[in-house]
């Protein structure tokens, strides 16, 4: 056996990591392209031309659009915005209901608050971290209007299970697949079956504008709705539109970005593709390990590892996974334990954010306390058996895959000894 790093042994990966960087000079280009033309935005809160943005703008969106096979694009200056204006176009009712999984970033559930909405949260799936389909039903009461699922860490959600279930009780649909930007859920991208989806344009993903984010759609109703609360819409409607009135806001994406997120998307292709291989790659290196749970590709996806996400099995002691991360942190693998559980948040807890008296929640008679039972699979990953690595933090190379393998095997032979015979 060899002596662990953590133990005073050699790491077996002493360097850092390289930093994931896709920019080079097309990026450089693009930028002062835009600086150069005088014109870093050309939106106005108003009917007209400007109202759409622009050049770089709509010539981002038309790309968008094609690449992900959709009938809209719309851009804006973050996924949470994009998020917030999804759930605004659906104008449903305040106080209803909508389904969401803890097992994400924050935003995915405050956008829902955002529109004096309720999030209900769903537990979620033991393998793939997504909500599970089999856990809505008993969520649905006669206020559930809608289902806002994550593509978590790189792959779709089990859509067909959850668009039946979204159908039969009348349900809209949408998907954070901030995390999954070009992952296929068989012949369609995530993100592109739901009423509206969309992708998060922040500098930790795969590709990015700095800021940024785009929904897409192929309703050209939610796709007009969104775009009037990206840009001030009250200014732009009359009596005769839409039959919603807007709120508005100032949700728009620079010229910069723009063009920036032009030459990024043209590079979406070569980046998941490399992800993908790399954690098939690492996936098939640790299958073996005993009590390793590695990611599962549900039928029908490709995952871009946006993390690539782990578990133990069976019964765990309370240091069995503080050890690992521990003994791989020491080998210089960057591994963390657990995710996100928002519904643990003081916000959900206090439900205090317009004050005392717990709105948007107070509207109902429910009691919308998360029982620590409820969200069972949710917890018990977050406090004792996941970790992962943060696969669009770093760009690997084969020999950095091959050395993360070999640390797991260094670490494990300990580890089985330790806590396995
Ligand atoms: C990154 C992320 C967001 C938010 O996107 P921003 O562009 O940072 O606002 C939302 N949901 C998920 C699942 C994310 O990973």
């Amino acid at each position: 056996m060899s002596l662990l790093a953590i133990d005073g042994g050699p790491m077996v990966r002493p360097d850092k990591f390289a930093k994931f960087n896709t920019y080079d000079q097309r990026e450089l280009d693009a930028a002062s392209r835009v600086i150069k033309s005088g014109q870093l935005s050309s939106f106005l809160g108003a009917a007209g031309e400007g109202f759409e943005g622009g050049n770089e703008v709509r010539a981002f969106e038309e790309e968008l659009a094609d690449f992900f096979l959709v009938k809209h694009a719309i851009t804006f200056n973050s996924w949470t915005s994009g998020l917030i204006a999804a759930v605004g176009a659906l104008g449903l009712p305040m106080g209803s209901e909508v389904l969401v999984t803890p097992w994400t970033m924050t935003a995915t559930a405050t956008a829902i608050l955002h529109w004096n909405l309720i999030p209900v949260f769903v537990d979620v799936d033991f393998e793939t971290f997504n909500m599970d389909p089999s856990k809505i039903e008993s969520k649905l009461t006669s206020r559930t209007r809608a289902i806002m699922v994550a593509d978590i860490f790189g792959q779709s959600a089990d859509m067909n299970r959850i668009i039946e279930i979204a159908k039969k009780n009348k349900l809209r649909l949408i998907s954070d697949s901030a995390q999954a930007p070009g992952a296929k859920y068989f012949d369609n991208y995530a993100g592109t079956i739901s009423d509206i989806g969309g992708y998060s344009l922040n500098y930790h993903k795969h590709i990015h504008t700095g800021e940024g984010g785009v929904a897409v759609t192929n309703c050209d109703e939610l796709a007009y709705r969104m775009k009037l609360i990206r840009n001030h819409g009250e200014a732009v409607i009359d009596d005769s539109d839409i039959g919603m009135n807007v709120l508005g806001h100032n949700f728009r994406m620079g010229e910069i970005e723009s063009a920036i997120g032009r030459v990024q998307l043209a590079k979406l292709n070569s980046i998941i593709d490399e992800k993908y291989h790399q954690g098939l790659e690492l996936k098939s290196r640790l299958r073996n390990l005993p009590r390793l749970r590695v990611p599962k590709i549900q039928d029908g996806n490709t995952h871009v590892f946006y993390v690539f996400g782990m578990s133990l099995t069976g019964e765990l002691s309370s240091t069995e996974r503080q050890f690992l991360i521990d003994a791989l942190n020491a080998e210089g693998i960057p591994v963390t334990a657990g995710y996100q559980n928002i519904h643990r948040l003081p916000l959900y807890r206090k439900k205090d954010i317009f004050g005392a008296n717990e709105f948007p929640w107070s509207m109902n008679a429910s009691d919308y306390t998360f029982a620590f039972t409820d969200l069972k699979n949710a917890e018990y990953l977050h406090d004792n058996s996941y970790f992962g690595i943060g696969f669009c933090m770093f760009r690997f190379d084969s020999s950095d895959i091959k050395q993360v393998g070999d640390a797991f095997e260094k670490v494990w032979e300990v580890f089985e000894n330790k806590f396995l015979v």
